[in-house]
């Protein structure tokens, strides 16, 4: 284990991140000293921060928005998982040369697996069709996930993800438009229904105007949110108030932190356990 680690993370905006805060507690938990920076690098800058960040000798770096995807012409290598997702949200530095991984959906999983739940078996409906979609229905897929349904404001996206399913795997997949009439259709039957869109998100300045599918959800189902700011969206207080169990997407933002934080230190400590001792 690498018991001492430099890192930051990148993005634009990043004021908001609490990365720092959660990279930390959980480093300060399995023993590691660190520094983690915040760095605001916006689009068309990764390569000066590439050049800084090697010869400042950090060890990695998270990557938000817009870098997921940017990064992967910069990478010497780059794991099979984030190869298939085609986005990078982690990135190793070795002898000057950049490692990418992708512990998103990773993230998910774990935070679903927290909930005695899993994508085994399950029908998945996910509204929204961008990066962390793609991530999350491949995944869903490759758990073994019973059907996949990807309903999006712009039809064509949430069918190029659900031609990426299926071209990884033979799971049912069925794709949209988020209108509510298509979401209660679509919902009716699943397991696990999940936000991947802003709507709702602080400083997004737009939410679901028609909740009306909600009532429609399968009893018994887990309705998600990947949003963790406001910690209940309109979205996940609706589908409280009629009984169902909610989830926030803080569980997942932790988890793909330690995640990352196993891959910069090179150890094999028991996740689950370090995200007890992460609450920011
Ligand atoms: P993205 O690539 O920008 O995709 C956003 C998706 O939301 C697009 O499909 C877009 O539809 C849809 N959308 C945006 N505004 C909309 C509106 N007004 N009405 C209907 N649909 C709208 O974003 P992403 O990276 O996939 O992230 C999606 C969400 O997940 C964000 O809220 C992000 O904060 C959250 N997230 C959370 C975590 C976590 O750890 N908890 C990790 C990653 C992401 P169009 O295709 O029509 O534009």
């Amino acid at each position: 284990m690498k018991n001492f680690v430099k890192l930051a993370v990148i993005g634009d905006p990043i004021e908001h991140s609490k990365s720092p805060e959660i990279h930390g507690a959980a480093l300060k938990a399995i023993g590691a000293d660190y520094e983690y920076e915040k760095v605001r690098v916006k689009a068309g800058e990764l390569e000066t921060f590439i050049k800084r960040a090697v010869e400042s000798g950090t060890d990695g770096f998270n990557l938000t928005m817009p870098h997921k995807v940017d990064i992967i012409p910069y990478l010497e290598s780059i794991d099979e998982e984030a190869l298939r997702y085609g986005a990078v949200n982690t990135v190793k530095i070795v002898d000057g040369k950049l490692h990418g991984y992708n512990t998103d959906a990773e993230g998910y999983s774990m935070a679903l697996k927290m909930r005695g739940r899993s994508f085994k078996g399950a029908s998945v409906v996910l509204l929204g069709a961008g990066g962390v979609v793609r991530t999350l229905a491949l995944r869903a897929a490759a758990e073994g996930a019973n059907c996949v349904t990807v309903l999006n404001r712009t039809q064509e996206k949430a069918a190029e993800v659900a031609k990426a399913v299926q071209c990884v795997s033979d799971i049912k997949t069925w794709c949209g438009s988020c209108c509510s009439a298509e979401i209660a259709e679509a919902a009716a039957e699943c397991d696990i229904l999940i936000n991947a869109t802003p709507l709702g998100m602080h400083g997004c300045g737009e939410d679901y105007n028609d909740l009306s599918f909600m009532p429609c959800v399968k009893r018994g189902a887990l309705v998600s949110d990947l949003i963790y700011n406001p910690e209940k969206t309109r979205f996940l207080a609706e589908a409280e108030s009629l009984g169902y169990e909610i989830m926030n997407g803080k569980a997942m933002l932790i988890f793909q932190a330690i995640l990352s934080d196993k891959i910069y230190t090179e150890s094999d400590f028991d996740v689950t356990e370090v995200y007890k001792c992460v609450n920011y």
